[in-house]
């Protein structure tokens, strides 16, 4: 790594990125295989933004910044990345714990029969079962009602509601039809978590795949460098792209957004394996929301396993944009984001750049 000064003088730079994530790597790779000199400062001591992997102090590769599960529908996105890196294919399996026992989660046919007590169901019968549990709304308004159209009280309270209470500290009735919107019901025994085409892992991980992608000569990464202690000494000649939070961005000077943040406690095991799948969802029980043993995607060969404990929290690190927070102050730093970019060329981009709920393969 360099410092800023050497980082100054090495390079007349075009371009100044905020941000080491998945925007900000992607920018910068596009940007400097057109010639262009891309400088990316970043304020954590790493790049890959919360994809990062690390290996944990037993040696098993963990996810820092909770799990990252790449699926995408999109073949052009696929073939760039795998300029990158190799694949090993996303198991992405994830459980619900309710009632002390597991049911695979999205909802499916096997959940059905094991949550009603009702033997082998077709999906015709399962979804006739549905029919009768739904609660009518025309156009269901928030997330509460949108559950409730699909599956019915019983599945809501047991699968839902708790989980949602937690992950948001928000009632489903508070949050947009589209936060639970997001997870499918399904009339089959697909058991994976999303319905994507392609659903892979970067075979040595995330971070090597980021290294990759920003090793050329026209980039310049500063890592440990916020953009804030830089902005006013570091001027680029066309264009900033800013990743970093909005209301930060602007000195908090509408008040702050509203974030939700994640605490992780990692937990060593002395066996290779202790999950039957590589998340659990816990919507009734413990004060963490799921706990994750990213080894059933990583395959991971050790005789060790590492498991996250995930909490949401209301905290300092921005990891969700609220998807209730107060609009009126959204539109304001908006606006003010809009000012900046004809006047300054300055670039929003990002989940936190744009307070949008921007899932991984969208960001790329
Ligand atoms: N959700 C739920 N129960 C679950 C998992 C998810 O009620 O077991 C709700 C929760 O409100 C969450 C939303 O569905 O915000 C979307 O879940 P997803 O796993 O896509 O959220 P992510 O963690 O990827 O943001």
């Amino acid at each position: 790594m360099i410092d800023l000064e050497e980082g100054k003088k090495r390079m007349d730079i075009d371009i100044l990125i905020a941000g080491a994530g998945v925007v900000g790597c992607v920018a910068a790779e596009r940007a400097a295989s057109k010639g262009y000199k891309v400088l990316i400062v970043e304020k954590r001591n790493h790049i890959a933004g919360n994809c990062y992997d690390e290996f944990f102090n037993n040696g098993v590769l963990v996810h820092k910044y909770g799990p990252h599960y790449f699926r995408t529908n999109d073949e052009n996105l696929l073939s760039y990345l795998s300029r990158f890196t190799d694949w090993i294919p996303g198991n992405y399996i994830v459980k619900s714990f309710i009632g002390g026992r597991l049911y695979p989660f999205p909802i499916n046919l096997t959940t059905l029969e094991e949550f009603f007590h009702l033997p082998f169901l077709s999906p015709e019968d399962a979804k006739r079962l549905l029919s009768t549990k739904r609660i009518k709304y025309d156009v269901p308004k928030n997330s509460e009602e949108f559950v409730l159209s699909r599956v019915g009280d019983e599945l809501y309270r047991a699968f839902y509601l708790g989980y949602t209470l937690k992950q948001w500290e928000k009632h489903p009735k508070e949050l947009d039809a589209s936060v639970c919107g997001r997870i499918p019901v399904r009339f089959n025994r697909d058991e994976r978590y999303v319905d994507h085409k392609y659903q892979l892992m970067p075979k040595e991980g995330y971070t090597k795949m980021f290294e990759r992608i920003l090793e050329h000569n026209n980039i310049c990464v500063l890592t440990s460098t916020p953009y804030q202690k830089i902005k006013t000494t570091l001027r680029p000649k066309i264009a900033t792209v800013y990743c970093g939070p909005l209301d930060e961005y602007f000195d908090f000077c509408f008040g702050k957004l509203s974030w939700r943040s994640l605490r992780f406690e990692f937990k060593i095991e002395k066996q290779a394996l202790v999950q039957p799948c590589v998340q659990i969802n816990y919507p009734n029980d413990n004060s963490y929301t799921r706990t994750v043993e990213i080894k059933h995607v990583t395959r991971q060969i050790h005789p060790e396993t590492v498991v996250s404990y995930e909490y949401h929290v209301n905290g300092e690190e921005p990891y969700y944009p609220v998807p209730t927070s107060d609009n009126k102050i959204i539109r304001m730093y908006e606006n003010l984001a809009k000012k900046e970019t004809l006047q300054n060329r300055v670039y929003f981009a990002g989940r936190l750049a744009r307070y949008k709920y921007i899932n991984m393969d969208e960001a790329f």
